[in-house]
């Protein structure tokens, strides 16, 4: 017998692939497909698996070099970049797995095996990782002399914000770096758009790839949301694992914050912030039970939350949705918990069960 999770992150394959679609088309490039962070909670393999088999997704990018490990395990045959700076310890390990480094000095660009395969990191106004703009040029000329120069890429601070002028600000920095490059064997996969770049620019001019995450998985900003028909890829479910009803005037959970008005049924649902539901929400979150938007009621826990099931045909077992892909969306559930869909997504932990679906 097995003994089964209490909860289940649900994902569309054709939500995926949808968005993959319309991202690749608009970028007017294949995708880098940031799968870091349990691929944005969703499921490393789960996720990896699935956009392999989108024509559009030239590789995947992560951001640990175990993650470059564990994708480079699943043999999808698309190349992994690392997108931060592995130790000279590990610069050996990555390199024979076949994932691409990023470099951003002469030291570490003469450090790299003659089979590495190299990304130029330029900071062209993140500050956060990257070669300044001007000693970049060095930086990939040392490696295309050593024939190790595959790519070149930035990242942009303030790409999905309405105000674009940084973001062409760091596209003029990063243009005037390869400008100065020599020509190699392959053309340069320059890459500069997360999906916030995708969606404000659309085509980049000299861009041969691009590195959407959060659209990937179905989310934009607000005021970039009419740009692309994105889906959410999760929907995100919980079994009740108790029922009963709790009597006017008695409070329920932790502190005690809620108070029942009158008899209350209460169901109890196997999901809670260990689990990546925000603490934050309480007092404000929403579930779907039975078809029905109910309050979750009074203090999120670790390992559960309890909702109002009052009038309900409700039993044990049954699943509560804590969001979907529209109608109760992680929006929502990051709005409730002053946060951003990022971190909910990412915060989503290992007792839930990924699921892959078609729909
Ligand atoms: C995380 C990351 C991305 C993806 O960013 P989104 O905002 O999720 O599209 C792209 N590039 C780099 C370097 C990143 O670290």
């Amino acid at each position: 017998m097995t003994l089964a999770a209490r909860a289940h992150a649900h994902l569309s394959e054709a939500a995926l692939h949808g968005n993959l679609t319309h991202l690749s088309r608009r970028a007017a490039t294949p995708l880098l497909l940031p799968v870091k962070a349990n691929a944005y909670g969703h499921g490393l393999r789960e996720i990896v698996t699935l956009a392999a088999r989108h024509p559009d997704v030239w590789g995947f990018a992560v951001a640990t070099p175990r993650e470059a490990a564990q994708v480079a395990a699943l043999d999808t045959g698309r190349p992994v970049l690392l997108l931060t700076p592995p130790t000279p310890a590990e610069v050996p390990v990555l390199a024979d797995l076949g994932v691409r480094l990023p470099v951003a000095s002469l030291a570490e660009a003469d450090a790299l095996p003659a089979h590495a395969r190299a990304h130029l990191k330029v900071d062209t106004g993140m500050n956060r990782l990257g070669a300044r703009p001007e000693d970049a040029a060095q930086v990939g000329l040392r490696l295309a002399e050593r024939g190790l120069l595959e790519g070149a890429y930035t990242h942009f601070a303030t790409a999905d914000e309405p105000d674009l002028r940084f973001a062409h600000e760091q596209l003029r920095r990063f243009h005037t770096v390869l400008d100065a490059l020599p020509a190699t064997p392959q053309p340069l996969l320059a890459h500069a758009a997360n999906g916030g770049g995708i969606l404000s620019f659309g085509a980049l001019p000299g861009m041969r790839l691009a590195r959407p995450g959060l659209t990937s998985y179905g989310f934009a900003p607000s005021h970039l949301r009419a740009t692309l028909p994105l889906r959410p890829v999760m929907t995100l479910t919980a079994q009740v694992t108790h029922l009963h009803t709790a009597h006017a005037g008695e409070t329920v959970s932790y502190g005690g914050l809620w108070r029942a008005p009158h008899d209350t049924r209460v169901a109890t649902v196997g999901i809670g912030y260990a689990d990546g539901y925000p603490r934050g929400a309480t007092g404000r979150a929403h579930v779907l039970i039975a078809g029905e938007r109910r309050p979750v009621l009074g203090r999120i826990c670790m390992d559960q939350l309890m909702v109002d099931a009052t009038g309900l045909n409700v039993r044990l077992g049954d699943p509560v949705t804590l969001w979907q892909q529209e109608d109760l969306t992680v929006t929502d559930v990051a709005t409730w918990g002053d946060t951003i869909e990022y971190e909910v997504l990412t915060g989503l932990g290992e007792r839930v069960d990924r699921v892959v679906g078609s729909g």
